[in-house]
């Protein structure tokens, strides 16, 4: 069985390595930053007696027609909804070959609508689309701890891509027809998104009037304020060794994808007539902080600088 994998950034890079390290399936991988796919087809894998180094069993597609071609499961972990459509729909794009029965997983965060149309038309082409976006960081991703969130028409074609989810999550979860799971994304992120600039807010207060930021942390963290802001990646530097914001908030989830699903949730809202004041402060926010070009490729914790200089 031959696992097609797109996207090797930030998050698509440890998925795609614990894939290939726990399973023996073949792997064929594209992305369309050549750095992105050297830098996995380098990556050191141990020697296994039956299959040699398991490096040779990575083949880099030089498009996504060839990767197609080639895969019985496909996997994307793309930016937005335009590149997840362009992938699937676009001239030479996945679609383009095919083969019929391929399970299509989609695990970027996308727009619910604009991933309900691709699945519709993965399954005119004789696909088996499943919407499966994630939730746990990058840290989440290296350490296969990513929670799952799934989108399928029936639960055998669930039951069927959940042995393939596990291999790079702890949690894999149905959450309904095609679009559940984007649905459930998008409002974990948008409170993710409101709750993180409301911990920025509080560890900057707290320090500016004296206390020290790791024994606020402890505190928030052993009381009522407690949340994944505070707790795995806190926005203020060094309170967490591992935390974005102590390597100067490199990696992790850039602040433009934090905007960019804050919007997604406001589009979904809008379609319901439901109003969302912090979510609209909120996208506003983090629209400042990504106008500061600096930050908008910085991890979403950065909104914490942005808060500092005001
Ligand atoms: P990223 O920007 O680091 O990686 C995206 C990768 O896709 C890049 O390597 C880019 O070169 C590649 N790419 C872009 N367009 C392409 C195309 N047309 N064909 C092939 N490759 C293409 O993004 P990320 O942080 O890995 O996030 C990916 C998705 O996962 C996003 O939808 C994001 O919202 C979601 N997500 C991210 C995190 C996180 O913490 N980073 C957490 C949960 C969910």
């Amino acid at each position: 069985m031959v696992v097609g994998f797109v996207g090797l950034g930030n998050m698509g890079f440890y998925m795609a390595k614990n894939l290939i390290s726990k399973s023996p399936n073949d792997m064929i991988v594209y992305d369309i930053n050549k750095e992105a796919t050297k830098r996995f087809s380098q990556i050191e894998l141990e020697k296994t007696s039956d299959s040699g180094s398991k490096n040779a069993r990575i083949r880099v597609a030089n498009n996504l027609a060839e990767l197609a071609e080639s895969s019985d499961y496909i996997i994307t972990m793309l930016p937005e909804s335009a590149h997840v459509k362009s992938a699937y729909l676009g001239e030479n794009g996945l679609l383009s070959k095919l083969k019929p029965g391929t399970v299509c997983i989609d695990s970027s965060t996308i727009d619910t609508d604009v991933s309900v149309q691709i699945s519709s038309t993965i399954i005119e082409n004789g696909g088996i689309p499943l919407d499966a976006p994630v939730s746990g960081g990058v840290m989440g991703a290296e350490a296969a701890t990513l929670t799952f969130m799934v989108g399928s028409r029936n639960s055998s074609e669930f039951e069927n891509a959940k042995s393939i989810l596990e291999l790079m999550g702890s949690k894999v979860i149905h959450c309904g027809d095609l679009g559940a799971g984007q649905t459930v994304k998008i409002c974990n992120n948008m409170l993710l998104g409101s709750a993180m600039i409301a911990t920025a807010e509080a560890m900057a207060l707290g320090t500016k009037l004296g206390v020290d930021p790791k024994l606020l942390a402890t505190v928030i963290n052993s009381s009522s304020g407690r949340c994944w802001s505070s707790e795995v990646s806190n926005p203020c530097p060094d309170v967490l060794p591992n935390a974005p914001s102590s390597r100067d908030y490199s990696g992790g989830f850039a602040t433009k994808l934090m905007l960019k699903d804050m919007n997604l949730s406001l589009n979904a809202a809008k379609s319901q007539k439901i109003p969302l004041f912090l979510a609209s402060l909120s996208t506003q926010i983090y629209g400042h902080a990504c106008a500061e070009n600096e930050l908008a490729n910085k991890d979403f914790s950065s909104v914490y600088k942005w808060i500092n200089k005001k």
